[in-house]
């Protein structure tokens, strides 16, 4: 029997002392290591190594760390921990809103940043890392990484909204959605948002994307409940 590969940690910070530090703590204690400096080089690094866990610096030079973590969730499941010198609540309450499972605030002894490590891959036992950031169905292919959706070779352009009502139903392909979970989801609980908006949005997201948009084969109603992502053929 071959010993599980040790997990794989990606930091994204961009001070170059902090990914030394992090580097010699973690790698001296049985992980593997990938660092990236900048929120793009992140987002390229966890879409191509699927880490096992991210630590995530907030405050980043090209991109704000809540937002990269907002990107980063659109595909990928496994733990993110933010790292954060800003140390405030609503911050704490942003990542986790976010995505993020965790949130450390700098200065952090190493006992405590590996314990919270610890408990994130715990409850990430089954997962091996992140999901794949393509998705294909029919003649659909989605790269959740780039954010790029294709049918038959063409790519097609969706407004943020119809792109997040239809990663939304991806990330729960082949189940039912309520309307209150997509309202929830996708319009993030804005008041007044209500189950004709996501007639609507559906209705471009079919036309855009449905060979006969008025007989869908994949974005299917389900009368009175929500929508749901039909994946067998
Ligand atoms: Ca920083």
């Amino acid at each position: 029997m071959s010993e599980p590969a040790p997990p794989l940690v990606l930091l994204v910070e961009d001070e170059p002392q902090m990914r030394r530090f992090l580097r010699v703590v973690l790698e001296g204690s049985g992980h593997r290591f990938l660092e990236a400096a900048t929120a793009q080089e992140g987002l390229t690094l966890a879409a191509s190594h699927r880490p096992h866990l991210i630590l995530l610096d907030l405050g980043l030079p090209d991109m704000d760390g809540l937002e990269l973590a907002k990107r980063l969730r659109e595909w990928y499941t496994a733990p993110i921990i933010v790292l954060s010198a800003r140390g405030q609540e609503r911050d704490k309450i942003g990542a986790l809103d976010a995505g993020a499972d965790d949130y450390l605030t700098k200065p952090f002894s190493t006992g405590e940043l590996l314990a919270r490590i610890r408990v994130a891959l715990r409850h990430e036992q089954k997962s091996e890392g992140g999901e794949a950031p393509l998705f294909t169905l029919g003649r659909w292919r989605v790269d959740l990484a780039k954010r790029q959706v294709h049918v038959g070779g063409e790519e097609v352009h969706l407004t943020p909204l119809e792109y997040k009502l239809f990663t939304t139903l991806i990330r729960h392909a082949g189940k039912v959605v309520t309307h209150q979970q997509l309202l929830r989801e996708v319009w993030g609980g804005v008041p007044g948002a209500q189950p004709l908006y996501l007639r609507v949005y559906m209705t471009q997201l079919r036309h855009k994307l449905e060979e006969n948009p008025s007989r869908p084969r994949y974005l299917q109603t389900e009368p009175g409940v929500g929508y749901r992502l039909r994946t067998e053929e």
